[in-house]
């Protein structure tokens, strides 16, 4: 039985075309044994049918783009149990009226954060913000929409891209994160630049794991500090909005 599982294991990984030696250190690096067996279990749910290589590898967690049965694209995120920042997720889950865990073991926090990203995408998406789709949440690893062009290119973030209209992205961003405090009643908690992609012209929120309910104990430290990283975003892309103006466009009713 597990022969078999390895096998097939074995066939869907060999699909996934790493490049270079750091890919290929990364590759292993995150697919442990139980890490192997999510995906296996995903695969086998026709979630993931190849994995294609990275697309970021993160502090905690490496993005790779996937393609489901269906043949789109998929990106699949998988929080690496080993570089996780258990404290910061512990302290994070605790002031969350959603959860109940009051545990200190490592998988199952990760496991936790992998669907608390879930459910504030899940969130977001509802009140109207642009999120990638969430589609599913197993173990460590969560699978959603790709962001990106028709061939598989993954959008750029904001800090990295040229943006042609950036005044008409800043409003657009500065009503998400708007629409995200009034009706999902969240607050993102790591907004800037490096969390926002740019498709076709349009911003996209992503990486919402850590975004806290508004009665959480720390989300208005976390607001202030959305706000003051966009305010040094949106000067780099050359608008002069204050950020007294950005606030007021935030709490707007
Ligand atoms: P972290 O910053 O914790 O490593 P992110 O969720 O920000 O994780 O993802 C890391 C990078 O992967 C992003 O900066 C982006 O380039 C890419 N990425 C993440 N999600 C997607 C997605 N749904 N579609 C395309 N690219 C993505
Ligand atoms: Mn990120």
């Amino acid at each position: 039985k597990v022969s078999k599982a390895d096998n097939d294991l074995r066939k869907l990984l060999s699909e996934k075309r790493l490049k270079g030696d750091e890919d290929r250190r990364v590759g292993s690096e995150v697919f442990d044994r139980l890490t192997l067996e999510t995906l296996y279990k995903l695969a086998k749910m026709g979630h993931i049918n190849k994995l294609q290589g990275a697309i970021s590898t993160g502090k905690e967690a490496n993005v790779f783009k996937g393609i489901d049965d269906d043949g789109n694209f998929v990106a699949v995120k998988i929080y690496r149990v080993g570089t996780s920042d258990f404290k910061k997720m512990q302290y994070y889950i605790q002031g969350d009226p959603r959860f109940n865990v009051r545990t200190s073991n490592k998988r199952q926090l990760i496991n936790t954060w992998v669907t608390k990203e879930l459910r504030n995408l899940t969130r977001a998406q509802e009140v109207g913000v642009r999120v990638p789709r969430p589609i599913i949440a197993k173990n460590n690893v969560l699978v959603m929409e790709f962001i990106g062009d028709d061939i598989g290119n993954p959008a750029q973030l904001m800090r990295q891209s040229k943006i042609s209209d950036p005044e008409y992205v800043a409003n657009k961003i500065l009503e998400y994160v708007k629409i995200l405090y009034k009706d999902a009643k969240l607050v993102h908690g790591d907004l800037s630049g490096y969390n926002i992609l740019i498709d076709d012209g349009e911003p996209v929120i992503i990486d919402i794991s850590q975004g806290v309910m508004v009665d959480h104990p720390i989300s208005r430290e976390l607001l202030k500090r959305d706000i003051d990283n966009l305010y040094r975003d949106f000067k780099k892309m050359g608008l002069q909005i204050s950020k007294d103006q950005i606030k007021s466009k935030i709490m707007d009713l």
